[in-house]
């Protein structure tokens, strides 16, 4: 049977962080580490950061620790399952979000029932907003609210082999009471985090994410999560109202220790929003004159209207290669709504000033505001067009608005009967399915998204990417990238 490993001196309590595989005929829900959640057809995963940092800590703590991301291993959920009935581990922590809620529900109760003893740990934004909702709805024995489940992890393992008290931020069962502690507080000191262990978290499972170009390539999380946090339907400032980093030292550590020990090509660094002003100048200092910058590429999520040309030059310089920019939409009245804070005429320029410092911007793009008509979408995707055309994007992606319950487009929407779905309908969250009443159809919306889409197939697009090949590692990614487009993103939005 595939018993894990042992892999610590701490023997006595075993901890497996799962993400067991859910599927659907939509494909496999990808959980970890996806700011927007999706059903994937074709296998890919990210590394789901946070929770590696919770192994880490585990592991170095004398826990038991298994990675058992069975998503990224594509093993089915009935042998799982088994592992799980023959394991019997202590505790299993669980990453969950708003589409597959209910099926983690389920799962949990088959745990319970394969392996009483073992506890069971709920953990993500879902349950940051409705903590009570999945203790009443399953027999899980643990909600942990917030983002710092790394942290929080580790103080409930340590309630359950030391007694020690639990911090603010959890659920939990006292007989029959529904029990917590109280509103979660973000004081952990990022600092003091380990850097993560990449081996123990199997790193090498996400090494080939069709998002990068240079292979293998990993990711890293600095910050938590943005230093703007005000995007009404995001989902993120949710679980860190608060904005921390670890330092500017501390980031470039982990990337040499990546490039030296794993040989690593692109690091991919998820905060929500890269640290600008002195830390990024700093760390930028610090990749230039140690040289690394011409080992690695480095990709980040950034705004527009922050960053001067100067500073994507020095980024550039750096060695940053990519960067995801949400454009949203391209109406002011949209922008204002959502609270992105920034101006139209912010987007395009900051296209061009990146592109023009050698740095592939990417755009993303939502489509079914409730307030949006036909035009007012349809001037959103000429923006974006129109952007791709003159080359100053390189990659674009759309999705259509999803408003998370732990959002408060959510709450604003919910307010002004502006959701379609009946409540807590939870699995229709999924991206797919058109969820909030709007001027357009779904098949208009479906129509806009995958015009999009089909930008990447106009000769335009294509010399502008031959032209732009210098070595093999190129051709490889824009195969990879085309295969992902006509793979998933053209068929997710198929009529
Ligand atoms: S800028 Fe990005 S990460 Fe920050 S709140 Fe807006 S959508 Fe979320």
């Amino acid at each position: 049977m595939n018993r894990p490993e042992r892999n610590s001196l701490k023997k006595d309590f075993s901890v497996f962080i799962s993400y067991p595989s859910i599927k659907s005929e939509k494909g496999t829900a990808q959980i970890g580490q996806n700011r927007q959640f999706q059903w994937f057809k074709q296998h890919s995963v990210i590394y789901p950061i946070v929770p590696a940092y919770a192994a880490t800590l585990l592991g170095r703590e004398g826990y038991d620790v298994f990675w058992d991301d069975a998503i990224a291993k594509e093993e089915d959920y009935e042998t799982w399952l088994s592992r799980i009935e023959e394991s019997k581990p202590d505790l299993i922590a669980i990453e969950t979000k708003t589409p597959v809620v209910k099926r983690h529900w389920e799962i949990i109760n088959q745990i319970k029932e394969k392996s009483p003893h073992t506890k069971t740990v709920l953990m993500g934004d879902h349950v940051t907003k409705l903590p009570e909702e999945s203790m009443e709805k399953s027999k899980t024995d643990f909600v942990i609210t917030g983002g710092d489940y790394d942290f929080i992890l580790l103080n409930i393992c340590n309630h359950l082999t030391k007694g020690d008290n639990l911090e603010s931020g959890i659920w939990y069962r006292d007989e029959e009471h529904i029990i917590n502690t109280g509103k979660f507080n973000l004081n952990h000191d990022l600092n003091k985090l380990p850097l993560i262990d990449r081996e123990l978290t199997m790193w090498k499972l996400y090494s080939e994410n069709g998002n990068y170009k240079y292979l293998p390539g990993t990711y890293t999380m600095v910050g938590r999560d943005c230093w703007w946090g005000r995007c009404k339907f995001c989902s993120w400032p949710s679980l860190y109202p608060k904005y921390r980093t670890r330092s500017p030292e501390s980031l470039f550590e982990e990337i040499k220790q990546l490039v030296e020990k794993y040989k690593v090509k692109e690091v991919m660094d998820d905060t929500g929003t890269f640290p600008v002003g002195d830390w990024l100048k700093e760390f930028c200092g610090l990749m230039i004159d140690s040289g690394l910058n011409k080992k690695v590429r480095i990709s980040c999520n950034m705004r527009f209207g922050i960053l001067k040309y100067e500073d994507y030059l020095l980024m550039r310089k750096a060695g940053f290669r990519f960067l995801l920019f949400g454009l949203e939409s391209a109406n002011q009245e949209t922008l204002d709504m959502i609270d992105k804070g920034i101006k139209v005429e912010d987007i395009r320029h900051g296209c061009m000033i990146a592109k023009k410092a050698g740095l592939n911007p990417h755009l993303t793009v939502m489509i079914g505001y409730p307030w949006e008509t036909y035009k007012m979408a349809q001037n959103t995707i000429n923006l974006a067009k129109d952007i791709f055309e003159e080359g100053y994007a390189d990659t674009l992606q759309a999705t259509i608005v999803m408003p998370y319950p732990n959002t408060s487009l959510y709450k604003e929407c919910k307010k002004n009967n502006l959701l379609e779905i009946k409540h807590r309908d939870w699995e229709k969250f999924d991206m797919r399915s058109k969820i909030l009443k709007s001027p357009l159809k779904e098949e208009q919306i479906k129509e806009l998204t995958s015009s999009l889409y089909k930008l990447f197939f106009t000769p335009k697009y294509a010399w502008n990417q031959f032209i732009s090949i210098r070595n093999p590692d190129d051709v490889k990614y824009l195969f990879r990238g085309f295969s992902k487009i006509v793979g998933k993103h053209l068929r997710d939005f198929a009529r």
